[in-house]
């Protein structure tokens, strides 16, 4: 009505006269543009829309009433009742009816009429604000006549015509409990059920009744329903997410506690229990930050006092019995006024440890490692002194001694040899570590490698009340493909360590085929002792780089490096090894490895003697070697095999090369040498234009293992190599079988 110029103004009189008569009232003023109508029915008075409507109540008639309150309940206009009668309580009841105002026919002229108009106006505008506010509010109000038990929205906002039955049923039941003395106040929930009983919409009201009149029951009943659907969801959420704090805060592994900045506790879930050892009743009898100690506690308690942030600080929780705990701290403040703060405590204590732990194995680890290198650097330095000693003591054993010096020189020779056997286990072990260790893959008679590693222990049962027994399981092949000599090695190992740890009874080797696929066999190797046993808690001890166990009353030699070398030589190859041992009672170790079958044919021609072949022995050599002795022992083992020798010795690898044609057959070369050491050497004597001169067979001289590995030699276009200390056929072998190849080439 506010924005519009002209007003609608419905008349509703069945006496044409009567309506004439206000029709002729309201058009002749010429500042109210009204346009007007006259109906006699309801249909019309709704259609056209009304902004006031001029309603004849006649004088108390009952269908007329009841239009008018139909009119009310459902027009948004302003409803002027007018009626003959001048009588008060005609007046009331149109007024309780639904209308705003009431006019007795002949009592008012034009002008009272366009007063009372322009007033609707104005009252109008006021209820619509308040319809709006409703609207805005979602209420709804309605009224009920006890009498005629008619229910009726006023100014309903818009609802489906199955809430409006719903609501107006529930409401009511709600005035019956409230006039029977109940609540004046309630709540209706609504639900709709879609297909297959699956909730569609859930809405919430909140009804208040009031009565509207004194007498009881009361003639009209009237109220307020609001839609309070949004506020009660908000409210459910509110209630989850709090609900779903407390399960947070209930079962977090995190201590979580509740206290003053000054450390008052009021609250503390179970898990922050548990690192203070308290029970829930303890906890309100304490000061929370009584527990808290380490030397920048103070700092942080200071900090939370004047609400600075503490976040993940690592604090000890000395807890109630003295224990201690290691945490980490977070602190959350409340709001700036509230003295209250949520510590958050992260027990780390078993994580510090292990990592405490894994940092001191990591640095047991490394200490090792660098005592490895080290002592394979000391090793490897000492192999060219042992390299004197032991030639020289060999060849001094051929000259004439007296017995006295002959058993003194023995000694001599039986330590060398067993330190010889020590420096070669470290530098095996540290090869092995390194992972510069190449395996070979080529065949060999596995059952006459068992034999003779048993054959070669025998020696040192002789002394002793001791069995040595071998049993090789009849369906294990006998040609298989690996590494014999590192498979050797390993059985000795174990063999000899059974040996060393048993004074009688009995050491016995098997070896059993476990299974065969195709080309692979699985080959599981024991070898049991009767002798002293491993406690269990050494078990897994011995297998480390120097580990021995010390017992009170014996001492055993050793260096607790074979079964380390053992054990890595095993895992190199794909294999695993094991140990049951009871003290007193003896040890069996056991190993396995996949191994291939070999090709018998091979092996065979391997064996068969070579005829009708002339062996040419060398005339000339030349010794390139930097140090004295070992030219010496060098030259001296020549001497011994070949007399009529001739010998030239080169200090390095220059006098070498300055030396080169005077027709040599062979040439030994160190490696490490000053001036310029073998590999240069050697490299110079392949660039040579004479090819005699650059094909000649070149030995190197070495200590390091490096070279042995493969066919590294070759790399440096060395012909082979002969391993310091050298063993004196070894060396006399390896320079005929290179005189006798060249020779056969040519
Ligand atoms: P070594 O024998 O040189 O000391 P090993 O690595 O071969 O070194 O062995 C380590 C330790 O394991 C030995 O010192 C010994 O205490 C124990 N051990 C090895 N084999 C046996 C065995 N058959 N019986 C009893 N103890 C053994």
């Amino acid at each position: 009505m506010k924005n519009k110029d002209t007003i609608n103004i419905l008349i509703v009189e069945d006496n044409a006269a009567d309506a004439r008569l206000l029709q002729l009232m309201l058009e002749n003023h010429a500042h109210l543009k009204a346009s007007v109508s006259i109906s006699g029915s309801i249909d019309s008075a709704s259609s056209d829309a009304p902004d006031v409507i001029l309603m004849d109540v006649g004088e108390y008639s009952r269908p007329k009433f009841r239009l008018l309150r139909q009119l009310a309940a459902t027009s948004d206009a302003y409803i002027i009742a007018i009626s003959g009668l001048d009588e008060k309580k005609l007046a009331l009841e149109a007024i309780q009816a639904g209308a705003q105002d009431f006019l007795v026919k002949g009592r008012f002229n034009s002008d009272d009429l366009l007063t009372k108009i322009e007033l609707a106006l104005v009252k109008h505008t006021r209820a619509q604000n308040l319809r709006w506010a409703q609207k805005l509010n979602k209420l709804m109000a309605w009224s009920y006549q006890w009498e005629s038990k008619e229910f009726h929205w006023i100014d309903s906002h818009p609802l489906s015509e199955e809430l409006a039955t719903f609501l107006s049923k529930e409401i009511r039941l709600a005035i019956q409990d409230a006039l029977a003395g109940k609540k004046w106040d309630s709540e209706i929930l609504y639900s709709l059920s879609g297909k297959d009983d699956v909730l569609k919409e859930r809405k919430y009201f909140h009804l208040t009744i009031e009565k509207f009149s004194t007498e009881h029951p009361p003639s009209e009943i009237r109220g307020i329903v609001q839609d309070i659907t949004e506020r009660k969801k908000a409210d459910e959420l509110l209630e989850e997410t709090h609900q779903k704090y407390i399960d947070i805060f209930a079962n977090s592994s995190d201590g979580i506690y509740l206290s003053t900045t000054l450390g008052l506790p009021q609250e503390c879930n179970k898990s922050g229990l548990e690192i203070f050892g308290i029970t829930a009743e303890e906890l309100l009898n304490t000061n929370i930050h009584h527990f808290f100690s380490n030397d920048s506690i103070q700092k942080i308690l200071v900090d939370i006092g004047y609400k600075r942030p503490v976040k993940n600080k690592e604090i000890e929780v000395i807890r109630k019995d003295g224990s201690v705990r290691n945490c980490l701290l977070s602190v959350v403040y409340f709001s700036d006024e509230s003295d209250m703060y949520t510590g958050i405590l992260r027990d780390i204590t078993e994580r510090k440890m292990a990592e405490k732990i894994k940092r001191t194995r990591v640095l047991e680890m490394e200490s090792n490692q660098l005592k490895e290198q080290f002592i394979a650097a000391i090793s490897h330095e000492m192999r060219t002194p042992m390299n004197a000693i032991i030639g020289l003591s060999n060849l001094l054993l051929d000259t004439n001694l007296n017995q006295e010096q002959r058993d003194y020189l023995k000694s001599i020779h039986y330590s060398s040899e067993q330190l010889l056997g020590i420096l070669n286990d470290i530098l095996d072990i540290s090869s092995l570590k390194n992972g510069k260790i190449v395996f070979e893959n080529k065949n060999f008679d596995i059952h006459n490698l068992l034999q003779s590693t048993v054959h070669n222990l025998s020696y040192k049962v002789v002394n002793k009340n001791v069995k040595l027994d071998l049993y090789i399981d009849p369906n294990l092949p006998r040609i298989l493909k690996g590494d014999k000599l590192r498979i050797n090695q390993i059985l000795y190992n174990l063999a000899g360590n059974a040996v060393k740890f048993t004074d009688e009874g009995q050491v016995k080797v098997s070896c059993n085929l476990v299974g065969q696929s195709g080309d692979t066999v699985l080959v599981k190797f024991a070898i049991s002792d009767t002798g002293i046993g491993i406690p269990k808690e050494k078990q897994d001890a011995i297998f480390e780089s120097f580990t021995r166990i010390k017992h009170k009353t014996r001492i055993f030699e050793g260096t607790g490096l074979g079964l380390a070398i053992s054990k890595n030589l095993i895992e190199q190859q794909g294999g695993k090894i094991w140990v049951t041992s009871k003290p007193n009672e003896g040890s069996t170790f056991y190993f396995d490895l996949v191994l291939e079958l070999g090709e018998t044919e091979v092996e065979k021609n391997k064996e068969v003697p070579q005829q009708g072949i002339v062996i040419v022995n060398p005339k000339k050599i030349m010794i390139v070697e930097d140090n004295k002795m070992n030219q010496l022992v060098a030259k001296k083992l020549l001497a011994k095999r070949w007399p009529e020798l001739e010998i030239v010795i080169a200090n390095n690898g220059q006098e070498a090369v300055n030396l080169i044609d005077q027709d040599f057959d062979v040439i030994l070369m160190d490696l490490y040498m000053p001036v310029m050491n073998g590999y240069e050497a050697t490299a110079a004597i392949r660039n040579h234009p004479e090819p005699n001169i650059k094909n000649l067979p070149i030995l190197a001289m070495t200590a390091d293992a490096q070279i042995q590995e493969g066919d590294k030699h070759k790399e440096y276009q060395l012909n082979g190599f002969i391993v310091k200390p050298f063993d004196p056929g070894i060396l006399y072998e390896k320079i005929l079988s290179q005189l006798n190849q060249s020779h056969a080439e040519a």
